[in-house]
């Protein structure tokens, strides 16, 4: 069957699904409705109170006139049924069309909430239906479903009742063919894929249509995980990967530079890394760790494994803020290892640029650090064995697969700070191994926070001064909203000019994303050194900026930051072994959602608490940036609320893949046809296959 096979199909409604992304039949099918209305509750007017709840009434029409003048005008229908008593249904909007569809002495149902109003009970534009006896009411046994409107169905006069009869004649003519696989099926319970469709449309009752969506949901997720099964098969059978051993360079640097002990999470995902590293195969790891966890030295120390044995390591940062200082610290360690490493970011003069990309191709550079310049075409390497990607979340997947590209199967580290849950991040990130830092460096003091008013400025400012005069440093962050940058700008600007009358003797800088990058690295380097003492800035330093000394933060409009990002914020302090404190100042008006997170951010600073509800409050696609994760935007599923049934799937997909990896076996025919298309345009979106 074919879309224009349907009837009532003018060209102009065909038009109008294909505007809605409606191609095929099916598409329709996957129109699911909205919600579903129960006629079946038919009640004698005699018995009719007033409620919430709508009803079905069945009465022969009595009286139908149009009464009242311009805005009150309307069509009044009377109708008494077998009770003998009386209903009113009123049309205020509509009503040349409705006049016709009541004949008088003719049976007619009504469906709608029923009113007392003067004398009569009444309804106000009821649904109607013409039956031809008062017994004629098995069409309403059935649950009707409601479907989803669109400008482009309003257009071509395309109503639910409409959708409803198109989709019962797909249902009726095409037989939709099953491709989940048998076992699958009897495993969870779930129902043929056709009956699942007609329990979608056509349910007895809501758990029927329940049931069904659950088949759906399932199926979503298995072909999501069916794909990334694949890519990390793809990755795995195509890679093998250099073997690196520690050799003299990481051994010096884990027992005579580094100036403190690891963390045993540390240890752990240092341990995992070696593990991959000597394996032969490629490695292709998640490191995830709160803000301040010490991941740094844990990609330093893979790094190192790699230039142990020749190769060159390179180190992704999303900012430029955040690449300098990376470039610090591995100044710090490495420089004594008299290793040439370099910077490579957007900003860079022609000639200096020059001079890097001929040391990475030439191979004398051993290590480069730099931001999204590093991903570019002109860059090439002499011969990279390691990547590491920082904040990962910050970066698309197409990019982790083109640093991938640089090398001949180089190993691959991402880390990142969104310590989302652990089942979950399994799940979405299916396609990597995960090693998880629990635990922070010792001797750190969780930084207090709490939220002050505008009308405790004063109080605030005055425990500014107490601290800075003590030899304390401080943030005061600013929100940048991307629509009116321009403002939030302005914003910045005053409260910089404003603190700056207010502490003539604080040495203060401002610190924003307008600014070159060498005007904001120096400001920031003046803040890292202490010169500093407070840093008016937007969020441009959300990201890994380090600065120990750093105790106090103060986070205006704080009510317009996420929870994640008001966590990241609060991780630039703590890092030392001060303690510090984090104030929230909000503006005024606090929604509701407002003051949960303010809340939150006063009751825990465990990041994985803070991910959870952020990730409940905001839906994981907005949580997880969906086009930067490469995680679907899932239609029927959702992969908090089905967490479980995601679960399923990935076993039951990562099973299959390695059993019939080309889904050859017969009894996968089906499976393969709907795999395909799917798996070819995720892995075009991934750069692989
Ligand atoms: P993040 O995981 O947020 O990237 P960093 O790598 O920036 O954290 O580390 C935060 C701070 O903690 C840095 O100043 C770093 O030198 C320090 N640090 C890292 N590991 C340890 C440790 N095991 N003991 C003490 N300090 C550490
Ligand atoms: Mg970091």
């Amino acid at each position: 069957m074919r879309l224009i096979d349907l009837h009532n199909l003018s060209q102009k409604r065909l038009e109008a699904l294909q505007s809605a992304g409606i191609r095929h039949p099916e598409d329709l099918l996957f129109l699911f409705p909205r919600r579903y209305i129960d006629k079946s509750r038919i009640r004698p007017i005699s018995l009719l109170t007033e409620s919430s709840d709508p009803v079905t009434v069945i009465g022969k029409v009595v009286s139908k006139q149009v009464t009242g003048f311009k805005k009150g005008k309307r069509l009044e229908v009377v109708i008494r049924d077998q009770s003998g008593s009386m209903l009113k249904a009123v049309f205020f909007k509509g009503w040349k069309y409705f006049i016709t569809q009541f004949k008088e002495d003719e049976w007619v149902a009504l469906y709608g909430k029923a009113k007392r109003f003067g004398r009569y009970m009444s309804m106000a534009h009821p649904e109607v239906d013409p039956v031809k006896e008062p017994s004629d009411i098995q069409k309403f046994e059935q649950l009707i479903p409601i479907y989803p409107g669109s400008k482009h169905f309003t257009k071509a006069y395309i109503n639910s009742n409409l959708i409803k009869s198109w989709v019962d004649q797909i249902l009726g003519s095409t037989n939709v063919p099953e491709f989940l696989p048998g076992d699958v099926l009897s495993r969870h319970g779930f129902m043929q894929r056709h009956q699942a469709f007609k329990n979608i449309h056509q349910p007895d009752d809501h758990s029927q249509a329940a049931d069904a969506l659950e088949r759906f949901k399932y199926e979503e997720f298995y072909l999501f995980e069916l794909s990334m099964a694949k890519i990390k098969n793809v990755q795995v059978s195509r890679s093998e990967g250099t073997v690196l051993k520690p050799g003299v360079l990481t051994k010096k640097f884990f027992n005579e530079i580094l100036p403190f002990k690891l963390t045993e999470g540390q240890k752990h995902a240092l341990a995992d890394i070696r593990t991959d590293l000597e394996s032969g195969l490629q490695m292709n790891r998640l490191i995830q760790g709160d803000v301040g966890a010490g991941k740094t030295v844990v990609a330093i120390g893979a790094m190192l494994m790699a230039i142990d044995n020749g190769m060159q390591a390179a180190m992704m940062a999303p900012t430029e803020i955040l690449a300098e200082q990376h470039y610090q610290t591995i100044k710090q360690y490495i420089e004594p290892l008299g290793l040439n490493f370099r910077l490579l970011t957007g900003g860079q003069k022609t000639t200096l640029r020059r001079d890097i990309l001929t040391d990475i191709e030439g191979g004398s550079c051993n290590l480069v650090v730099g931001t999204h310049a590093v991903f570019q075409e002109k860059v090439k390497f002499h011969k990279l064995g390691l990547a590491v990607i920082d904040e990962q979340h910050r970066f698309g997947v197409k990019q982790r697969n083109e640093i991938l590209l640089k090398g001949d199967h180089p190993h691959l580290l991402v880390m990142s700070a969104t310590p989302i849950p652990r089942s979950l991040a399994m799940t979405i990130y299916s396609d990597l191994d995960i090693s998880v830092i629990k635990d922070l460096p010792a001797g750190r003091k969780p930084v207090k926070t709490a939220v002050r008013t505008d009308k405790e400025r004063q109080a605030v400012y005055d425990f500014l001064e107490q601290s800075i005069g003590a030899g304390d440093q401080a943030y005061v962050v600013f929100p940048l909203i991307e629509e009116s940058e321009a403002m939030d700008l302005k914003d910045a600007t005053m409260g910089f000019e404003k603190l700056k009358r207010r502490f003539p003797d604080f040495s203060i800088g401002l610190l924003h994303g307008r600014m070159k990058p060498d005007e904001k690295d120096g400001i920031m380097k003046r803040f890292a050194d202490g010169d500093t003492q407070i840093l008016v800035s937007t969020t441009v330093i959300e990201v890994g900026v380090d600065v120990p000394n750093a105790s106090i933060m103060i986070i205006e409009h704080a009510e317009r930051f996420g929870l994640s990002q008001l966590h990241q914020l609060r991780g630039r302090i703590g890092r030392g072994s001060k303690q510090s404190y984090c104030i929230l100042m909000p503006g005024t008006k606090l929604s509701k959602d407002g003051r949960f997170r303010l809340k939150k951010m006063i009751d825990t600073n465990d990041g994985f608490e803070i991910a959870e509800a952020d990730l409940k409050l905001r839906g994981p696609g907005d949580f997880l940036g969906t086009k930067q994760s490469g995680l679907p935007e899932f239609k029927h599923g959702d992969i908090v609320e089905d967490r479980l049934l995601l679960e399923q799937a990935k076993n039951d997909a990562w099973n299959l893949i390695k059993k019939d990896p080309d889904l050859d076996k017969s009894e996968h025919k089906e499976l393969k046809k709907v795999f395909e298309p799917y798996f070819k345009e995720r892995s075009e979106f991934f750069g692989v296959g």
